[in-house]
């Protein structure tokens, strides 16, 4: 089945020959063709170019006079498996506590591992099906969701088996993170080896031998896991093929993005705080640096640095962070708009960190995050706009007319 698009005001990210990411000065590019065609075979792109030369075979062609086409979103960083909301520690922060304070009085990760614990996984499933439908027709097509609201083998493991239901039942490409360690159950706060031997003696065998992560995540923060106890994190996640993808830098730097590049982590996330030597190491890494700008501006806390660190040639993925209690948000089109609002990267900047870039920080540049022959038909159509400048400029409107995943309209 041959689907042709024609007369699109404007294809967006379309490369040539597959590049796995850009970074730097590179990021300012984004390719694109002007009244163009886009040809797709079932679930792949098969040819695209200028409406000039538009090929004249195809079982359904559809006019897009008006509208743009661009790459669905990878959200390379969320949490949507999760049970209940947190929306009464929002109201609390609006009243003035801080993270650290609704985190001590029993709020927090350790809230949502209670309610996940208490929660059938069927229950969890039906929960969160419905954030994964919503963000679909936000336009992301390739998602990172991770575990870490468990905090016990069962719960874990009940979190990550939903996690695969998804990827079964869904055309949205799903990657998985095992993150055990976000947090400390309160009955470990004074012996956090013991937790750690949990992890890595009691979960980490039964997840490798279910085959339900591809990555392993830790939240390397003061007052939650140490350097130390992250590498021990990371080495034990490697053996069992888990790259580690690693939540640092988010209040406080403590050479933490150091020892992720040390143990070849996939992506540095969060990042809110960097200092130049953060950006000595991450150069000439193979590390992709994640912000998550829906966090910031949800709970008031400073935007990753992307001018400082894209000046000095590193590269940049945008995520949401999707979670119950920092981000309860998975609109990468705010994403996007939002590190153009309030980080200063340009339109073409945003769009790049939000596909071709989300793609690596999912290892999946090789399917998804550009128009390139040969990749997955994941495609979101706009309605008529004047530029794609309006993307991010019209950051509270519904732009998307339509979005194709796997070479299927989502209604
Ligand atoms: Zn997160």
């Amino acid at each position: 089945m041959k689907t042709l698009f024609i007369n699109i005001k404007e294809l967006l990210q379309t490369r040539e020959t597959n590049i796995d990411k850009v970074s730097g000065a590179e990021m300012a590019e984004l390719p694109t063709i002007k009244n163009a065609f886009l040809l797709i075979e079932n679930d792949i792109i098969l040819d695209f170019g200028s409406m000039e030369k538009c090929p004249t075979e195809a079982d359904k062609v559809i006019d897009v006079n008006g509208k743009i086409i661009l790459p669905t979103w990878c959200d390379s960083h969320t949490h949507i498996v999760y049970a209940g909301n947190r929306e009464q520690e929002f109201v609390d922060r609006i009243n003035g506590l801080s993270y650290e304070e609704i985190a001590n009085r029993g709020g927090g990760i350790l809230n949502s591992a209670k309610k996940l614990n208490e929660t059938s996984e069927d229950e969890l499933y039906h929960q969160s099906k419905k954030r994964l439908e919503e963000v679909m027709l936000q336009g992301t097509g390739a998602v990172e969701i991770k575990s870490g609201y468990g905090l016990t083998v069962n719960g874990e493991l009940k979190m990550l088996r939903v996690i695969k239901r998804l990827a079964e039942n869904y055309p949205i490409k799903i990657k998985a993170t095992f993150l055990g360690a976000h947090a400390f159950p309160k009955e470990y706060k004074e012996n956090h080896q013991a937790y750690i031997d949990v992890i890595i003696n009691e979960m980490l065998p039964k997840i490798a031998e279910e085959k339900l992560a591809d990555y392993i995540d830790a939240f390397l923060e003061t007052g939650y896991f140490s350097v130390e106890e992250t590498e021990q994190i990371m080495l034990a996640g490697k053996k069992y093929g888990m790259i580690p993808k690693i939540h640092v830098n988010q209040f406080t730097a403590i050479n933490g993005i150091e020892a992720c590049v040390k143990h070849q982590a996939l992506t540095v996330d969060h990042l809110e705080i960097v200092t130049d030597e953060d950006i000595e190491v991450l150069k000439n890494s193979s590390t992709m640096p994640v912000a998550l700008p829906s966090c910031s501006y949800f709970i008031s806390i400073p935007y990753t640095p992307a001018r400082k660190m894209l000046n000095a040639g590193l590269p940049l993925a945008l995520a949401s962070d999707f979670n119950p209690g920092t981000t309860p948000s998975g609109n990468m089109n705010f994403v996007v708009a939002t590190a153009c609002i309030k980080m200063k990267m340009t339109p073409e900047e945003a769009i790049n960190a939000a596909t071709i870039n989300g793609a690596y920080a999912m290892g999946i540049s090789n399917t998804h995050g550009s128009i390139t022959e040969g990749k997955k038909a994941n495609i979101i159509i706009t309605k008529e706009l004047n530029s794609y400048y309006e993307i991010p400029y019209r950051f509270g409107s519904n732009l998307i007319d339509k979005v194709m995943i796997d070479g299927k309209f989502i209604e």
